[in-house]
This record gives structure tokens, sequence and C-alpha cells, in this order.
């Protein structure tokens, strides 16, 4: 197996209309060399001064990447392609090695998740550029040997349910079952998984799941901000070795994970009381944290390093994973077999639920997953 560590970068977006009506300053500095992000306390007037509980102070924290994607004439303004060129792109190819990758955005609502993740049509985000990526491989490296075959599937997370995104609506909704198998791990039950030929293809795909989920979300009050978007591409690559008359598999899947916005999750935490989201917590957000805090414990990584000795002794917690639709269905994604990156998104201006993300990503750094090449001989 391949050990590693939970890949953690940062992105701060522009100001947007809100806050430029506002005036409000930017909190947020970057130094691309040493990719620290500092984080400076706002200035209060002397009423919130008085009204705010916590000292705010500066805070430094430093990441694997800083992304400045703030102002557009700073020479180190980071374009929609530099986050792919950066990290997305060495996740591709750690697909075609075989390996099984999950990014995922985590960020308040409105930090820039859906632009990272999906992006516009103007200015594509990570899931198109690594759709349009992989389909670019195939065709360069396509020869005689080797067949590559790839899927699709789209679904979101609401209030601990399962939709299809790539199946219309229905009234009431089709929710799907989560399943657990010795062979296939934990999936979800009747999920559409579309072969795709090409990124004109997934193209398509991509935007009637995208208009299956912002149709709702128009509808309920925004749901794009309380659920959890999950896109997953498989590629299959089957070698033939003619020489040996031998065949191999190679299957990697890539998990690419919108989150619902972090501030549900967060004032759960602040205020002790169980945020409730149409009748229901948003239990996959708080699970997602106990999960991650359970990960990123010291005495977790003296036990694994120890190598399963002594671990009688040392006496660590379960990982929740159970507890959480999403954190059951991306066991494997945070703590297991995969290559995973988080990005936090961050805004510029807002200092208590940047601290809070930039904390919670403080945190992701110290997970260590145990990545394997999925190959298997067939003949
Ligand atoms: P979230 O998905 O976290 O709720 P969005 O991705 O919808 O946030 O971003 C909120 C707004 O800010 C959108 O209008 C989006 O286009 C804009 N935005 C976010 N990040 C950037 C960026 N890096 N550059 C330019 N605009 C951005
Ligand atoms: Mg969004």
């Amino acid at each position: 197996g391949d050990g590693g560590n939970v890949k953690v970068v940062v992105r701060v977006r522009k100001f947007v209309k809100r806050e430029i009506d506002k005036q409000s300053p930017c909190l947020i500095s970057m130094n691309p060399t040493t990719n620290q992000t500092v984080l400076a306390p706002p200035i209060l007037s002397p009423e919130e001064a008085r009204g705010s509980k916590r000292q705010q102070e500066e805070k430094s924290f430093i990441f694997d990447k800083s992304f400045w994607s703030h102002n557009e004439e700073d020479a180190h303004y980071a374009h929609q392609q530099h986050i792919y060129a950066s990290f997305g792109e060495e996740f591709l190819d750690h697909n075609f090695d075989g390996y099984h990758t999950c990014i995922f955005a985590y960020g308040q609502t409105g930090s820039g998740k859906s632009y990272t993740m999906m992006g516009t049509p103007e200015q594509p985000g990570l899931i198109p550029r690594t759709c349009q990526g992989l389909f670019e491989r195939i065709h360069e490296e396509q020869n005689g040997s080797i067949t590559y075959n790839v899927h699709v599937s789209y679904f979101e997370i609401y209030n601990e349910h399962v939709k299809d995104l790539l199946t219309p609506r229905t009234n009431p909704p089709n929710y799907l079952k989560i399943r657990e198998s010795k062979s296939d791990g934990v999936y979800v039950q009747n999920l559409t998984d579309e072969p795709v030929r090409s990124f004109e293809d997934i193209d398509r795909l991509m935007k009637i799941g995208d208009l299956n989920r912002t149709t709702a979300s128009t509808k309920m009050n925004d749901t794009s901000s309380r659920s959890h978007a999950v896109f997953t591409l498989t590629l299959k690559q089957i070698q033939h070795d003619i020489a040996t008359d031998s065949t191999i598999e190679r299957l990697a899947r890539m998990r690419l994970v919108d989150l619902a916005g972090s501030e549900r999750a967060n004032r759960t935490e602040a205020t002790g009381q169980r945020l409730r989201e149409g009748g229901n917590i948003n239990q996959s957000l708080t699970t997602l944290g106990r999960v991650i805090a359970a990960l990123a414990d010291p005495k977790r990584q003296r036990a694994s390093r120890a190598g399963g000795q002594n671990q009688s002794k040392r006496r660590v917690e379960v990982v929740p994973y159970r507890d959480s639709v999403l954190t059951w269905l991306l066991k494997d994604s945070l703590g297991g077999n995969s290559k995973t990156a988080m990005v936090a998104c961050i805004s510029p201006t807002d200092y208590d639920e940047t601290l809070s993300t930039l904390r919670y990503a403080d945190q992701a750094k110290r997970i260590r997953t145990k990545a394997h090449v999925n190959q298997d001989a067939v003949s």
C-alpha cells in the first residue's frame, strides 16, 4: 500500500457584490512561496467589539497549497486552470495508475465550492477539467492492447437521503438505499452508472445532474447549501499482453464532492444545539467533522504507526463512519484505500467562518490514507 496524508489546499475567492457594497475589507493574505495563509482580525466598531465575546486575533496556517483567487490583477492570481494543473492533473495520473482518488470541497455557503468543483461554462472547474483530461489521455494512449471503460454517476445526499441526479425527479422522490457487500464495499443500490465514450457524453450528464440539483434549490430554499453532491467517475483499464497472453484489469474510482455549507455544522458546534434542517439535523456534515477528528487523533496515528502492535493498550476510538450517509459512503475516501485531497474554500471577509474552515482543514492535514493499486489478473 501507499500511505500518504490527505492533501489540503486553501482557496480564497474574490469579493461578491454584497461585500463590495458593504466595503468589507479583505482579511486574508497568502504567501505563495511558503504557502502560508494568514487571517487578520476584522476592525470592529466599538459597538461590535463590546458585543463580541471572543478575542479575534491574527491566525496563521500552512497548507499544501494556497490559492489566491481574490483579485485577477495580482501576479499570483490562481485561475481555474491553476487549480486543475496543480493537483487535479496529478490525481488523474493516480487514476491511470489504478488508484482511487477523492477531492472534496469544504467551506461555508458562498465560499466558492461549486465554482471550484463545477465552475461555470466560461470558467469550468475541477470536475469538467478532470473529465476532459481523462478523455484526452485515453485518446492519446489508445493502442491495440488496452481498452478503457468509463462510467459516471452523480448523486446528492439531502437530509440523509440519497437521490440520483441523473434520473428525472419524481414525486414522491425516489430515495436510493445504501448497501454493503464483501466484493463491492459500500454502494448506492440502483444508482445510474452511465457508460460514457467522450467528454461530450459526460458534459451532457453533468448538465442534467446540475439541473436536477438547482431545480430543487429554487423550490426548496437553496437545497445546494444543504446537500452534498457526489460526482463519481470510474475508469477501468483492461490491458492484454500478447506475449504472455494475459489480461490485467485496473480499476480506479474518482470521487469529486461538493459538500453542504459548513456553517451548518459550525452553528451546531457553537451553540451546542442541534441545528434542524426541515426536521433533520445535517447529520452528514456533523459526522464528517467527527470522522475527521477521530482520524486525525494523534493517538490513532501512533497506533497505526505501531503497525497494529499493542493495540489493546492503546485504546483508540472507533471512527463513526456509519453514523451518517456521507461518511459511510465515503469511508474509503476518508480513511482507507484512496488518495484524497480537500479544498478549503474561504470568503475573504468572514472571520469566524473562515477561522473555523481553516481549523477544520488544519486537522484534515493529519489524516493518512492507505491507497493501493486496484489491479487484478483476469486470465
Ligand atoms: P458555494 O458553492 O461554496 O456556496 P459558489 O461556488 O456558488 O459558493 O460561489 C459563490 C459566488 O462567488 C458565485 O457567484 C461564484 O461565481 C463566485 N466565486 C466563487 N469563487 C470564485 C472565484 N475563485 N473567482 C470568481 N468568482 C468566484
Ligand atoms: Mg454551491
